[in-house]
């Protein structure tokens, strides 16, 4: 785990909008998706952002005893899929509550169980997943911008082979 090396556009080392709670969000640099109106354009590209490795961006985080969860956007982290794996896997080791973005939808991320994709989810507690749609983007959505994005429990939906919404208030 420690040599992977992701590669980042940047964190927001203590924010309050990408989840409950004091979090550490990393910005994955690239992404498939193209969404129209996307807030990330400079996110798109591949191999453009600054390499890290996993413990150095551990490191980072553990300075800070606040932080109690860590949220995976981008850019779209599912796109490094075997690097953020690497990553969530060590941080929920430690106990972090892992939250990640993704313009995949959950159905696609459990097509194939080889993919590195399906490791990460099962290294995430709670997935935002599809694409943002423009004409369903809404400002009074909690952490999400579009209305068909979906907060997901994923402990729950991998034992149950399908998406559950996820009841916790903390998210909804
Ligand atoms: S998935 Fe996210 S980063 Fe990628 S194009 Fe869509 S909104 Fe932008």
């Amino acid at each position: 785990m420690e040599n992977t090396v992701l590669n980042i556009a940047g964190f927001n080392k203590n924010s309050i909008t990408d989840g409950p709670g004091f979090r550490f969000v990393i910005f994955a640099q690239g992404c498939i998706h193209n969404c129209k109106g996307c807030h990330n354009p400079e996110t798109h590209s591949f191999g453009t952002g600054t390499d890290y490795t996993a413990a150095q961006i551990i490191a980072m985080i553990k300075k800070n005893p606040m932080i109690k969860g860590v949220t995976l956007s981008g850019g779209d982290p599912f796109c490094q899929p075997k690097q953020f794996a690497a990553l969530a896997a060590e941080l929920k080791r430690q106990g972090y509550e892992i939250c990640a973005f993704t313009g995949y939808l959950f159905e696609k991320l459990i097509e194939d169980k080889a993919d590195d994709k399906y490791t990460l989810l099962q290294n995430v507690d709670i997935l935002i997943d599809g694409p943002f749609i423009e004409a369903e983007k809404s400002m009074e959505l909690k952490f999400k911008g579009s209305a068909n994005q979906r907060t997901i429990d994923v402990p729950k939906s991998l034992e149950a082979g399908k998406a559950v919404i996820s009841d916790s208030p903390r998210w909804i």
